[in-house]
């Protein structure tokens, strides 16, 4: 079996993570009746510091209910290029929210009350209005990269100051604290809302969870049903992401680590470009000018997956299910097939 290093979603649940599901109490959420789904959201709400906090199946649908949540159609939300509520969630703001996009690009998915600020547009009937300022952190499409905190506590401040919502995408919250030491109340507490998931580093099957105001979480409540994502016994699945809320945090740094280890042996190979990564996503650029991404992930299949994410960029992703002898491993396969490509003629 090649490495999986395509995400760290590819985790399977660990035997330990199987028997507290096998033994979840369950009941029907829908009537509110699951007391494990409870206990997640009494402990997510209390892990983000905020009133409250749902499950929703997965990070797309939490991120999407928060928007929804916060607007109304013709709205705009200020959030980075690449962003993954832009990127990777099927235009969803515009299609379910008829959210207007007003877009920063940077190398770092960071951006400035300054660049914010540009975006704003003045109060009347020429312009949409002002509603949201979306972050995230880490920022996956930028290398899992983290956010410098003052920017992202003044970026906060601005959207206040402007009476905008803020809103964390922080499906790899996680993430940013492991690699910094921070807990996670010190980003939520500047945010109107939050996503957090379950399933990336954390090796949940399934799950993420939004928080926020009492109020708020109620409105995403009924939009969660609006949406389809209401569930019944979910407490099967809610034990497995209350296990890895308190299990599978710690251990982050590893990956991390990880990270750091198969960059440093990728980035030795000719032809390829690797940034020390951040935190547990490996960004790698093919510079080698007869090689795309996709014939090197193709060349290296048999021993490792990697995502081509761009025509000269792979993107590999450390996780729970990859010791550091296979990211090493990895790294070596990779800088073969690297040279193999290129080589001698
Ligand atoms: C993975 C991810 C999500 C949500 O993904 P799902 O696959 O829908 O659970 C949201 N934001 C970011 C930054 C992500 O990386």
């Amino acid at each position: 079996m090649p490495i999986d290093l395509r995400s760290d979603t590819v985790t399977r649940p660990s035997p330990e993570m199987r028997a507290v599901m096998a033994a979840a109490e369950v009941g029907d959420d829908v009537f509110r009746d699951d007391p494990t789904v409870n206990r997640l959201e009494e402990r997510v709400a209390e892990v983000l510091g905020k009133e409250a906090a749902l499950y929703v199946p997965s990070g797309t649908m939490g991120n999407q209910l928060c928007l929804k949540a916060h607007s109304r159609p013709g709205d705009s939300v200020i959030a980075h290029a690449q962003a993954h509520i832009l990127f990777y969630e099927t235009g969803a703001p515009c299609a379910i929210s008829g959210l207007q996009p007003r877009v920063i690009d940077s190398e770092d998915g960071t951006f400035t009350v300054e660049q914010a600020a540009a975006l704003i547009t003045p109060a009347n009937i020429h312009h949409s209005h002002n509603r949201i300022v979306a972050v995230e952190n880490t920022h996956n499409r930028c290398g899992g990269a983290v956010w410098p905190y003052e920017r992202f506590a003044s970026v906060c401040g601005f959207a206040h100051e402007q009476g905008l919502m803020l809103h964390l995408d922080g499906a790899r919250l996680w993430n940013a604290c492991a690699a910094t030491g921070t807990e996670p109340t010190a980003w939520t507490q500047h945010a109107d809302s939050v996503n957090v998931c379950f399933s990336k580093g954390l090796g949940a099957p399934i799950g993420s969870a939004l928080g926020g105001s009492r109020e708020f979480v109620e409105d995403c409540r009924f939009f969660r049903k609006m949406f389809g994502g209401q569930m019944r016994q979910a407490g099967i699945i809610a034990a497995a992401a209350l296990y890895a809320l308190e299990h599978n945090r710690e251990r982050l740094v590893e990956d991390h680590a990880n990270a750091r280890l198969l960059a440093d042996i990728v980035g030795q190979a000719p032809g390829l470009a690797v940034a020390a990564p951040a935190t547990n996503i490996v960004m790698i650029d093919v510079t080698a000018p007869n090689v795309t991404a996709a014939q090197l992930a193709e060349a290296v299949a048999g021993e490792v997956t990697i995502l081509a994410i761009g025509p000269r960029r792979l993107r590999a992703v450390t996780h729970l299910d990859v010791s550091r002898t296979d990211c090493r491993r990895a790294g070596e396969a990779i800088a073969r097939a690297m040279q193999a490509l290129t080589g001698p003629g």
